[in-house]
């Protein structure tokens, strides 16, 4: 995928948080702009930019197609976190959480007859 650069404008102040939180994070500030910027228009994207990829030893890899990479989204603390954002509730990260959701449900509503459920036919 081709790449452009775009370049801002900001206000220093914009720019001060956004290295704070950077700083914070472990991330190069390109790289929180980026994820910022991918989470705020991912919704108006007429089709889904991020698809489970692989599942492998604990790590939900993702196909970023806005951010043109793989993102692993792993478990921190018992928390899912994004190794790429380095952040607990990035749209990876709630991606995951969906993908976890529905994989349970699928698997509970395969495994649950009425005689689990103590009902008799
Ligand atoms: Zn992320």
């Amino acid at each position: 995928m081709d790449k452009r650069v775009l370049k801002l404008r900001a206000p220093e102040n914009l720019i001060t948080l956004l290295d704070r939180v950077a700083y914070w994070r472990g991330v190069p500030r390109s790289r929180l702009a980026l994820s910022i910027l991918a989470d705020g228009v991912r919704d108006f994207s007429p089709i889904d930019t991020l698809s489970i990829f692989s599942i492998v030893k604990g790590k939900i890899n993702l196909s970023d197609q806005l951010l043109a990479r793989l993102i692993s989204v792993e478990t921190h603390g018992g928390e899912l976190f994004c190794t790429f954002c380095r952040s607990y509730s990035c749209s990876h990260v709630q991606r995951a959480k969906r993908f976890l959701v529905t994989a349970r449900r699928s698997i509970f509503s395969s495994m649950t007859t009425l005689d689990h459920l103590g009902e008799k036919g």
